[in-house]
């Protein structure tokens, strides 16, 4: 049976990025060995990295001043990272989950932390509103797309001091102007690549800034001074964002992922609206195009595990609700086809026949 893959991290690849990391592996450039097998600093890796660097730039369109890093530590360490390198006495979070509570917990150790706005009390069902950003901190954080509860910032926020943003479960969905923010960091598992790369792009002349020593793996310098070859970097899954930017650009760029992500919402909000079964979780204006969260509507809430064991009978894999909100979450990745977002939406018809 055919599965579609709703999985929310690590998610869905396109098949044939997964086939030629497959062949890398087996065989890189024809040179009789794997991939796995050869120096980072070799003639047949350098221009792995350079090219998926240039990639990144293009696609995003970043302008001159700014440096592209593939690290290892997952976006979590850059919750820690981002203070380290940018917090001087005072920064601002706008708390919209999981994910932006962490990175407000970390750093809290390194300065004072301003909570402009928080939607927790309603299990961040909504981005907040209406909030004043202070002039007077380092920067404003903010996690543009919220994974567990399937909220977006799909825009980049007019404040008057600089961003600093976890895009990584929206990153290369859409045209982003870069030059409002020192950092936008992601973990690739999301939207990039496999798990195991993290990818930066920080503004040069932002760093350098704060006056505490900094251990030299987490300082940003290093990495920018040394292309991302300070140390051993993850080539494998360096290799695959590499395909997975090819295969973005062969696609049309972020402007095509744009308009794909927004055709598969419409395909998958619409029966969610449209169905007597199901009501969607968050506020209509703030729904994620990436994370598309719904449950049982309240007279039919009996029926969620009869549901999911329905829709995994039918090949959908990865529909189950982060355990923080319930019901269900379809995640529609770049890589996310239009033919799975069907799928969903004719199980969800026939669920809704039976019953
Ligand atoms: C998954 C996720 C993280 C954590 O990423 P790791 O690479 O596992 O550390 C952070 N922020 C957001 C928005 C996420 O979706």
């Amino acid at each position: 049976m055919k599965k579609y893959n709703f999985n929310a991290g690590p998610c869905i690849l396109d098949r044939s990025v997964i086939e030629k990391t497959a062949q890398a592996i087996l065989d890189f450039n024809g040179i009789g060995l794997s991939l796995a097998e050869i120096s980072h600093r070799s003639k047949d890796f350098q221009p792995v990295i350079d090219e998926a660097e240039a990639l990144v730039k293009e696609l995003l369109d970043v302008p001159e001043g700014y440096s592209v890093l593939f690290l290892g530590g997952g976006a979590s360490l850059e919750f820690c990272m981002i203070p380290y390198n940018f917090l001087k006495t005072k920064a601002a979070y706008l708390n919209t989950g999981v994910w932006a509570k962490k990175a407000m917990k970390e750093a809290k150790l390194f300065g004072e932390v301003v909570e402009v706005a928080s939607s927790a009390d309603a299990n961040y069902t909504f981005i907040p509103k209406g909030w004043e950003c202070p002039t007077d901190v380092d920067y404003l954080h903010i996690t543009t797309n919220n994974t567990i509860y399937g909220t977006e910032i799909r825009k980049d926020l007019d404040v008057p001091v600089r961003m600093i943003a976890d895009m990584s479960s929206d990153i290369f969905s859409r045209p982003v102007d870069v030059a409002k923010y020192d950092a936008i960091y992601a973990g690739a598992q999301k939207n990039l690549s496999m798990a195991g790369v993290t990818i930066v792009i920080v503004k040069n002349d932002a760093l350098g800034k704060v006056d505490r020593q900094i251990p030299t793996m987490l300082d940003y310098r290093t990495h920018v001074e040394k292309g991302s070859m300070f140390n051993t970097p993850p080539v494998v899954p360096i290799y695959t964002a590499l395909e997975n930017l090819r295969w973005m650009k062969a696609q049309g760029g972020v402007e095509a992922m744009d308009k794909l992500a927004r055709e598969r919402a419409e395909i998958v909000y619409g029966e969610i609206d449209r169905n007597k079964l199901f009501r969607g979780t968050v506020a209509e204006e703030d729904r994620s195009v990436m994370n598309l969260c719904f449950v049982m509507n309240d007279e039919y809430k009996e029926l969620e595990k009869e549901f999911l064991d329905f829709a995994t009978s039918k090949g959908m894999v990865g529909v189950k609700g982060h355990r923080s909100v319930g019901g269900f979450r379809a995640s529609c990745y770049n890589a996310q086809t239009i033919e799975g977002c069907q799928a969903l939406v004719a199980c969800m018809k026939e669920f809704e026949a039976q019953h």
